[in-house]
């Protein structure tokens, strides 16, 4: 039997992340479960894939650091011996009118939605590269596509998620890695949670499949990405969303 390959899930102690973490553990992967601050919540992510039988450990990141995303690299090549894939997923949303806009809440999200996925997307492609095969999948979400008052900055980062994965896709497919996106519209998570009662109601009203999804439904395309039935896919984003962007 050849050996489990290793993912890597930024985010991971929640949400989507931990949705994402927990397929890939359930399809064999070994999973490095990174988080920022919530170390209880990413054990938790661990002892959930180690109980399936795969192996699994935490890292802790701040993933907007540079340095702090080598030290995770090594990290999980340390522990695993290698990386196959890197599930770029720990992002916030601070919702703003253009208006009101501060400078703090502009560099949060530009640091960590752009710049922290440029830095782990650049950290894993040099782990890829000599070995000539890799994937690494983007989420970013369907505010790149879709405007929604109040996320000018949110979706300025989504959109540059967007584009950053076709253009690394270009450049990285000549050493055999496949780099694509998911965009996920209104997911169950902590950040839809903390939308006010009256928002939840307007946005539900506009999603077709009328209900929010759920985060291991995005989990699963991620694993599907990931996977030899992707083989031929990169530099795209597929949309997840229930329709509201139709
Ligand atoms: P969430 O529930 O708020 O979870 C965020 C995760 O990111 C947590 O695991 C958190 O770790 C981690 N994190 C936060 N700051 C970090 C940092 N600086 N370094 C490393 N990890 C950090 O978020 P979510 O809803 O699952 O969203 C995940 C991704 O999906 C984001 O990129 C988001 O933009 C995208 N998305 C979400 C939705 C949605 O409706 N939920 C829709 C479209 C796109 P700690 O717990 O340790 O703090």
């Amino acid at each position: 039997m050849s050996e489990a390959k290793v993912a890597l899930v930024t985010g991971a102690s929640r949400g989507i992340g931990k949705a994402c973490a927990l397929k890939l553990g359930e399809a064999g992967y070994k999973v490095a479960v990174n988080y920022n601050s919530n170390e209880a919540a990413a054990m938790e992510v661990v002892d959930a894939i180690k109980a399936m039988g795969s192996d699994a450990i935490a890292v802790k990141a701040n993933v907007s650091d540079q340095k702090e995303v080598k030290g995770m690299m090594r990290e999980v090549v340390n522990a695993f011996g290698q990386i196959d894939v890197l599930v770029n997923n720990a992002g916030i949303v601070k919702d703003e009118y253009v208006l009101m806009m501060k400078s703090e809440t502009i560099d949060q999200c530009l640091d960590l939605n752009i710049k922290g996925y440029m830095y782990c997307a650049q950290a894993a492609a040099l782990k890829f590269f000599s070995k000539k095969n890799g994937c690494i999948i983007n989420v970013s979400s369907v505010s790149s596509v879709l405007a929604v008052a109040g996320q000018t900055v949110y979706s300025a980062t989504k959109g540059a998620v967007n584009s950053m994965t076709a253009t690394m896709a270009k450049e990285l497919a000549p050493y055999g890695i496949r780099v694509n996106a998911v965009a996920p519209g209104f997911i169950a998570t902590d950040m839809v949670d903390q939308l006010p009662e009256d928002k939840k109601e307007e946005y539900l009203k506009e999603i077709p499949l009328q209900r929010f999804g759920k985060p291991e439904e995005i989990g699963s395309v991620v694993c599907m990405l990931a996977s030899d039935a992707c083989s031929y896919m990169t530099g795209q984003v597929i949309v997840l969303d229930g329709g509201l962007s139709l």
